[in-house]
């Protein structure tokens, strides 16, 4: 089977590497703003036509397109951009590929096409607001040897970590680069490879898959992950710490005069100490995902409405959001690899309001409610316990149904009427005993 697999290095550039990373950057988002300004200028050009009563093939053509702002660029960048040749020539078109990207988005957004929140008109970008990043998808780019990466007009940069997972599976055919995206992150550079990976897909789950189960996983905040198993995943080392520096960026941040040199700075700092908590976080992500795809024949999480959590203003929520789409992410791919699957609840399924004893509800449970207390059959455990057992019960009760979606990402549609069908007093022997005295211990 072909997959599709991301290797992301953190570049150590020296100072002229530096000054030609930020060059391409920099070309990126000239040549989006220069297309932007196009698009606009022929919109208007557009509608005054129009109320001349121009119509059809006699109005102004709107380069809205790839190939169409290729060619607008390549007939004036000689005149716009008398230093177009000190750039990689990828630099522009990942620009102008941004840019048809966002136009697109905003059209399939209006028609109604896209999910998630609505893409509005493409704004032109600012130095140093937006992210900077460019492309390579031609030429010779790709890694030099374990510690170096090429990349053309700027030269052999060396990464933070050897590339040894990638370079290996390179020099044997196990894959092969389809393009390299620069990026800078918090101060730092990035350069994430995408590359096609032949992988050998077993066709049933393994033995120890099969002995493993059907795992619920809640990811929270108190800990990176809870399974239905009972263990609590805890957040990476240091993790308690850089929130604490988190929430003192955050407030610096807040404090500081809009527009002043220090809130400059404060949004630098911000923006690195969040850069870091991803980066912990996702290391643990990927651990937990491996193991996770490994030993159970199923994985259970559930479907939150990231794109609206995301925006949320409380910061630990924001940073746990970011990481459910994250392990979401991995878990469907990795269950794939692995022969196991994922099964993604419905996102109106109650995992947390559940007894996952008795399916008694609490309509009333809030997020500050650590332990779960029923009201019918006594059980008291953890909250993000209680929500990982849920998540199992309600696919434990359809395995028939996951047996035929192997591998796929599915949705179960079934509004938690799994738990709530058991009657009181039923839970298993050993679930309640053993999760009480976390529950006590909370
Ligand atoms: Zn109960």
């Amino acid at each position: 089977m072909k997959t599709l697999q991301a290797y992301r290095f953190a570049l150590d550039p020296n100072d002229a590497q530096l000054a030609g990373l930020r060059r391409h950057a920099g070309a990126a988002r000239f040549t989006f703003n220069w297309g932007l300004a196009r698009v606009k200028a022929a919109l208007s050009q557009r509608a005054a036509e129009e109320t001349y009563g121009v119509t059809g093939g006699g109005l102004t053509p709107v380069p809205w397109t790839l190939p169409a702002l290729r060619l607008a660029w390549n007939a004036a960048k000689r005149e716009i951009a008398p230093w177009w040749d000190e750039c990689s020539k990828e630099a522009f078109s990942a620009g102008l590929d941004q840019l048809a990207r966002a136009l697109k988005n905003f059209t399939d957004s209006r028609k109604g096409q896209r999910k998630g929140r609505r893409v509005g008109f493409p704004r032109f970008k600012k130095r140093g607001k937006a992210r900077d990043s460019f492309r390579y998808t031609t030429g010779a780019y790709g890694p030099a040897s374990d510690l170096y990466v090429k990349l053309p007009r700027i030269g052999r940069v060396k990464v933070h970590e050897p590339m040894g997972a990638l370079t290996g599976r390179l020099a044997d055919g196990r894959a092969r680069l389809l393009g390299a995206t620069v990026s800078r992150t918090a101060g730092r550079w990035f350069v994430s490879f995408t590359a096609e990976a032949d992988r050998d897909v077993p066709a049933e789950p393994s033995r120890r898959q099969r002995a493993g189960g059907t795992v619920g996983v809640d990811l929270g905040v108190r800990h990176l992950a809870v399974l239905s198993t009972g263990e609590m995943v805890p957040n990476p080392k240091h993790y308690q710490r850089a929130e604490r520096k988190l929430r003192r960026a955050s407030r610096a941040y807040a404090r500081s005069k809009p527009g002043s040199a220090g809130r400059r700075q404060c949004a630098a700092e911000l923006a690195r100490v969040h850069g870091r908590i991803a980066n912990q976080r996702r290391d643990g992500l990927h651990k937990i995902a491996t193991r996770l795809a490994k030993t159970h024949d199923v994985v259970v999480v559930e479907d939150l409405n990231v794109t609206g959590m995301v925006r949320n203003r409380r910061l630990a929520k924001a940073v746990a959001t970011a990481g459910f789409a994250e392990i979401r992410r991995q878990l469907a791919y990795k269950t794939g690899w692995y022969g196991s699957a994922l099964h993604v609840a419905d996102r109106w399924y109650p995992s947390s309001k559940t007894c996952s004893g008795c399916g008694w509800r609490n309509p009333s449970l809030t997020l500050a409610n650590r332990t779960f207390h029923c009201q019918s059959c006594r059980l008291v455990l953890d909250r993000d316990l209680n929500a990982a057992i849920n998540l199992r019960i309600l696919v434990a009760a359809s395995t028939s149904e996951t047996q035929n979606a192997r591998g796929a990402d599915r949705k179960t549609h079934s509004g938690g009427q799994v738990a709530a069908k058991r009657e009181p007093g039923t839970a298993r022997a050993g679930q309640t005993g053993s999760a009480a005295p976390q529950g006590t211990a909370a």
